[in-house]
């Protein structure tokens, strides 16, 4: 399965491409650790990188593309991969559509994550740190609570800080960059027939039955070696199911309360119902048999 994730920031990519590599097994192939590993090892491509970044120029796609072909030779891509961070522009797409053609690897889908812009500043400026100990929050999706909630370097709780960009109007600034830039790139893809839009709002887990399914990857929706889970909402539906048969289960049935009622029930009753009870059409039909 090769894909391409594109997402805003704040749109829960990290997360789902997480469960992608976790639960699918293909690698997340980002092209910030492709260039810092390569400069770490200083192999051809990594020391013409560094050059570039050492003098303040941008690395050249054909440099990026050729860390790409590398990477993807490596076993663990052979089932696929995801791609992150990369095509940023329409020039890297038809660049690396180029790319995966001679790999003879072409893309199976490019799935957008949508999230509303609003719901995406409101996660965004909903971010906090701690001063002390740089632990991550969110107000509104991961607050500090429970053992989270004492900072382990001060033992008071988390003196929590908003860094400068994640603030409405920066991050409503960034977003706009973002989608003016992103949207050649879909508009790219789905002349290709290659897009796949998501509702990346709500449950994250639900989020992941909706990848799953555009993805026809039904591996997806569950965590490895448990049993298949449905999505929340549904999960929580056969739970509302279960406990209704729980209760069936304890209130005895119309038919067995019918059984321990009837011998009770004078035969006036019976009738009254328009049928005779089980037990009695039984004993006539034994004292048929004997007559
Ligand atoms: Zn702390």
């Amino acid at each position: 399965m090769r894909i391409v994730l594109l997402g805003a920031p704040g749109s829960g990519k990290g997360t789902q491409s997480q469960r992608l590599v976790e639960r699918v097994g293909i690698p997340q192939i980002s092209t910030g650790d492709l260039l810092r590993a390569a400069v770490a090892k200083g192999t051809e491509l990594g020391r013409q990188a560094k050059e570039a970044m050492d003098s303040g120029r941008l690395v050249e796609d054909s440099l990026v593309l050729g860390m790409i072909r590398e990477r993807l030779g490596e076993p663990d891509a052979r089932r696929g991969f995801i791609l992150d961070g990369f095509p940023r522009n329409l020039a890297q797409a038809h660049a690396l559509d180029r790319l995966l053609a001679t790999l003879k690897q072409p893309l199976d889908a490019v799935v957008q994550l949508e999230v509303d812009s609003r719901e995406l500043v409101r996660r965004i400026s909903g971010r906090r740190s701690c001063a002390d100990c740089g632990r991550v929050f969110n107000l509104l999706t991961s607050p500090p609570s429970g053992a989270n909630a004492v900072c382990p370097k001060t033992g008071v709780p988390h003196r929590l800080v908003q860094r400068p960009d994640d603030n409405e109007a920066t991050v409503t600034e960034r977003l706009r960059v973002y989608d003016e830039k992103t949207h050649p790139l879909i508009d790219f893809y789905r002349a290709r027939g290659l897009l796949q839009v998501i509702d990346a709002e709500g449950d994250v887990d639900d989020v992941t039955a909706r990848l799953a399914q555009a993805l026809h990857a039904p591996a997806l929706r569950s965590p490895r070696r448990r049993p298949a889970r449905k999505s929340a909402a549904r999960a929580k539906g056969s739970r509302r199911k279960a406990a209704k048969k729980t209760r069936a289960a304890r209130k005895p049935s119309r038919r067995a309360a019918a059984k321990v009622a009837r011998p009770r029930r004078p035969a006036g009753a019976a009738a009254r119902h328009g049928k005779a009870p089980r037990a009695t059409r039984s004993a006539r039909r034994r004292k048929g048999a004997r007559r």
